[in-house]
Parts: C-alpha cells; sequence; structure tokens
C-alpha cells in the first residue's frame, strides 16, 4: 500500500508541537510495517537538509488564477520519502520559523497554496507509486479532500481514498470564499453559501474517514461543550469518526540513548539503578539552571504556553509546589506578553534558586528536564491526546494530569479503585478547579518525601507504559485496508 501523508509539521525537521512528533512517529512505523510512505511538508526556509537528495523536480501547480513554478526535492528519509516542496513563483514560507511568514499572503492563503501544489505534484509526478491513501493532517490540509473530488475528479487522483485526522479542533483554519477560490475552488463546487469557511470543516464533510488523537477526545468533540462550533457536523459524521491514541517514537524518545542527557538510564535497569541516574541528571541541571541542589520534588511544565493548557492553573500550581519545598521548572513557547508578564512576576514573589522559567522553544532542555524530574504537569482545559505525559512517563517522571481527552486516557490515578493496579501510573484530578490540583500536587509531593517505595512503584509502570507506535499504526492500517476494500 502506498500512503501519502501531508501535513504543516513533521519532526525533526519542523516541529512546534506535538503535531510533528505524531506525524514522525506513524510514518516511521508504516514504513516498519512494510508500507511504502511519502510525506509532503512545505520547504521552510527553517529547514537544513544536509543529506542526499534524490531529485530534484519542477512542477507547476495553479494558484490565483495561472499555473505557478514549483519544485519538489525529493529525499530518502527513514525508509520512505520525504517531497519538500518549494514555491519558486511566489515568496513563500520564507518566516524564520514554521508558521511565521514573511510574505503578503496570510498564514491560510500559505496552507491553501501547499494543499493544492501538493495534489498537482503527485499528479504530475511519474516517479512516486501509484497513490493508495491520502492521510491529511489538521486544517492546513484538510481542503486536500474536497479538492480530489471536485477540481482533481477527472485526474489520476480521483477517487483516492482520504482519511483526515484531527489533532486539535480549536485550530480550524477560517478561511473567505476569496481565498478559497485561489485555489481553483469556484462556486460551481457547490460548497454551500457562506461568509466564512472552516478548513476543517469542509474536511470532516468530504474525507472518506475521520480520526482523532484518542478515544476520549473522540467522544468529547461531539459535545456543544468541546466541538467547537464543528459538533453538528461531527455528529452528522459520526459514522467515519474514531479515535486512535498517538503513540511516541520509541527510538527518538529513548532515555538509554539520548544524547542530551548525562546519565542515561532504561526501564529495563533495576529501579534502584534509574533512580540514582535520574538523581544524577537532577544535579547537573540543578547546576545548569543555578537552583539550590536538593533532592527535592522537581516538578516540570513543558507546554505551548496557550490558554488550553490552563495557564491560570499552572501559575497557581506553581507558586504551591515551591510552597510546599519543591522545585519547578518551566519550559513554555509561544506566551503572549501578558502571560509572560504574569509568569516573570510570579518569579519575583518566589524564594530563590527554587523555580526556572525558560521562555522557548527549546527541545535539548526539554529532554533533560523529562529527565531529571520527578513530575510533569498538564493541567489542561482539554486536551486532544497529549504527548509530554507520554515522554515524562518515558523517562521515569510521573504525570499529574487533568481528566480530559487523551491524558483520560493515558493516565490512571494511583489510588483509583476502578482500573487494575498495574495501569495506576500517575495522578489524576477531574474538574479544571485550583483546589482539586493543589490537593493532587500534594499527594505527589508526600508520597516522594514520605512513601519513596510507593513513589518507585510507580515509576516502575510509567517507565513500562507501552507508549510504542506499533498498535497504533496497526490501527490506521486496518483503517486505510478498510477504506480500500
Ligand atoms: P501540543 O501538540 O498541543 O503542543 P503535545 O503534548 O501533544 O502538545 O506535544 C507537545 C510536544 O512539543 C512534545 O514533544 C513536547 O516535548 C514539545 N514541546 C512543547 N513545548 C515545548 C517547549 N517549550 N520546548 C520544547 N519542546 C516543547
Amino acid at each position: 500500500m502506498h500512503i501519502v501523508h501531508l501535513a504543516a509539521e513533521l519532526s525533526p525537521f519542523a516541529k512546534v508541537g506535538g503535531l510533528a512528533d505524531v506525524c514522525q512517529g506513524l510514518y516511521k512505523e508504516l514504513i516498519q510495517q512494510g508500507q511504502k510512505v511519502t510525506f509532503l511538508l512545505p520547504k521552510y526556509a527553517c529547514i537544513q537538509w544536509d543529506g542526499k537528495v534524490e531529485k530534484l523536480y519542477p512542477f507547476s501547480s495553479f494558484f490565483a488564477g495561472r499555473w505557478q513554478k514549483n519544485q519538489a526535492w525529493i529525499l530518502p528519509w527513514e525508509g520512505g520519502k520525504l517531497c519538500l516542496l518549494e514555491p519558486l513563483s511566489l515568496p513563500l514560507f520564507q518566516g524564520p520559523g514554521i508558521y511565521e511568514f514573511s510574505s503578503a499572503l496570510s498564514e491560510i492563503e500559505h496552507f491553501l497554496y501547499f494543499s493544492r501544489s501538493a495534489l498537482d505534484f503527485l499528479c504530475q509526478s511519474p516517479f512516486l507509486p501509484k497513490v493508495d491513501v491520502f492521510h491529511v493532517h489538521d486544517w492546513h490540509t484538510a481542503i486536500c479532500p474536497y479538492l480530489i473530488q471536485t477540481w482533481f475528479i477527472d485526474s489520476p487522483l480521483a477517487k483516492k481514498k482520504s482519511l483526515l485526522t484531527i489533532h486539535n479542533l480549536f485550530y480550524q483554519g477560517s478561511c473567505l470564499p476569496s481565498q478559497l477560490q485561489l485555489t481553483g475552488i469556484t462556486p460551481n463546487h457547490l460548497l454551500p453559501k457562506e461568509e466564512k469557511y472552516s478548513l476543517l470543516k469542509i474536511g470532516i464533510e468530504s474525507a472518506d474517514w475521520i480520526t482523532t488523537v484518542s478515544p476520549t477526545y473522540a467522544k468529547e468533540i461531539l459535545s456543544p461543550e468541546q466541538g467547537m462550533g464543528l459538533e453538528r457536523s461531527l455528529n452528522h459524521q459520526k459514522q467515519k469518526l474514531c479515535g486512535i491514541l498517538n503513540g511516541l517514537d520509541a527510538e527518538d524518545w529513548n532515555p538509554k540513548t539520548d544524547t542530551s542527557i548525562a546519565f542515561p538510564f532504561s526501564a529495563d535497569q533495576p529501579i534502584e539503578v534509574v533512580v540514582a541516574q535520574k538523581k544524577n541528571n537532577k544535579k547537573m541541571l540543578q547546576q545548569e539552571l543555578q537552583l539550590s541542589i536538593e533532592n527535592k520534588p522537581f516538578l516540570i511544565l513543558v507546554s505551548r504556553l496557550v490558554e488550553q493548557k490552563g495557564l491560570d492553573l499552572m501559575e497557581k500550581a506553581i507558586e504551591a509546589f515551591v510552597a510546599l519545598g519543591g522545585q519547578v521548572l518551566l519550559i513554555g513557547s509561544g506566551a503572549c506578553p501578558q502571560w509572560k508578564k504574569r509568569f516573570e512576576r510570579l518569579k519575583k514573589h518566589l524564594p530563590p534558586h527554587q523555580a526556572y522559567f525558560h521562555f522557548a522553544f527549546d527541545e535539548p532542555l526539554s529532554r533533560k528536564a523529562y529527565a531529571a524530574s520527578d513530575f510533569i504537569l498538564i493541567p489542561s482545559r482539554f486536551e486532544p491526546c497529549g504527548l509530554t505525559q507520554l515522554i515524562a512517563m518515558r523517562y521515569g517522571s510521573i504525570p499529574i494530569v487533568r481528566k480530559t481527552g487523551g491524558l483520560a486516557d493515558t493516565v490512571f490515578d494511583v489510588e483509583d479503585t476502578k482500573v487494575g493496579s498495574s495501569h495506576r501510573n500517575g495522578y489524576v484530578f477531574s474538574n479544571y478547579e485550583e483546589q482539586e490540583m493543589i490537593a493532587t500536587l500534594k499527594r505527589a509531593f508526600f508520597t516522594f518525601t514520605s512513601q519513596k517505595e510507593k513513589h518507585n512503584t510507580l515509576m516502575e509502570k510509567a517507565l513500562s507504559y507501552p507508549s510504542s507506535w506499533r498498535i497504533p499504526a496497526q490501527s490506521y492500517l486496518h483503517l486505510y485496508q478498510k477504506l480500500l476494500s
């Protein structure tokens, strides 16, 4: 089977959040399981490729009423093909970061261009095997199934099956009719008249199947509270919607081989060894960040700093955890100036050398933090899947999470008698509420300080949590096969 993925992010080339990790992990595992996989990604100016280039393939794509010049960089990557699509007629994807655009065209127009050019490229490239399934991710490429059924209806792409994965329903790609028409879609193409379109909604209504990234989120998004205005469409299409829990790329996120960490460890070692190595990593990081060097409970937050992630609860948690006598490291990206100021103000009120705030996207530091920490806090308002709890567990850091979306599917409270004891791998609070969260933080804190064995048992369960891509990739494969049959 030949599966073509189209997305805005792919780790390690272009990453802002979990979308990049998921695309990388799924791509690699599908290849492992014997499939042909091609990944189409915009050629962002920030991508540095110093490996082999198999082919530079010129092609044209339709946009804004004319055929535009492009070239595809076809690269052999991890046993499949990565194609970076570079527009030549227009200055697109030239900004310093992946969602930072320097040209006059908006973000929407960039990804409409990319989606359309990806389909034109696939039509024109004679050397790629015949496509069986298009797998598009999030709003950025959600227009593709619709384009295939309209503009490309007489092309070799017509009647190909398409799957849309919703990684986060909050981001929908709101689009004016005039912007949509740039791709060649015309009023004849029978979209109901609207003042604004949601690209994600068009994808939901035209893809052959829809997945989201956890079973709980798949249910939550059908409700008005979590449907972000798309619940009617989703309910209408729910016979073709399911949730497949994300995995982790076990090779990429491996505390045994991770070159960012000084004292490697693995789940196969005795827990005493893991505890000792983690303590050494903690000491190194405390030194690096000028935190006081003590074996105190060490809590991390690694997150985009947006409302979804529970910023006000994060603020309260940091204050409370330090007041209990613990240390906190916040690695946060994308904060708006107001929130950055709020966190900076909080920092001034905390005792010295007990908290460190780093406002950047910093993967090497995040890896050290996962390896050094005792706990990670994820107090999200909603969380489609969440990867940081999975990464943290692999690095022996216990998740403290709010019970929502994928967090509810992967973390089970140490005291939760409704699940078997072997599944209880963390701390969970239900409501988005400060007191409930602080009570949960206290339980975690005191278990670490006064019930070492209980904490170590939790660590063992976290370390052995089965987060590989093997099972989820099999579920995607079954779905592709079902679509084709
Ligand atoms: P989301 O996709 O909503 O941002 P996920 O939990 O699914 O959240 O994935 C987040 C991914 O991005 C993880 O790999 C996490 O380590 C990484 N990440 C998030 N914020 C930062 C940051 N500030 N620095 C480094 N990595 C980060």
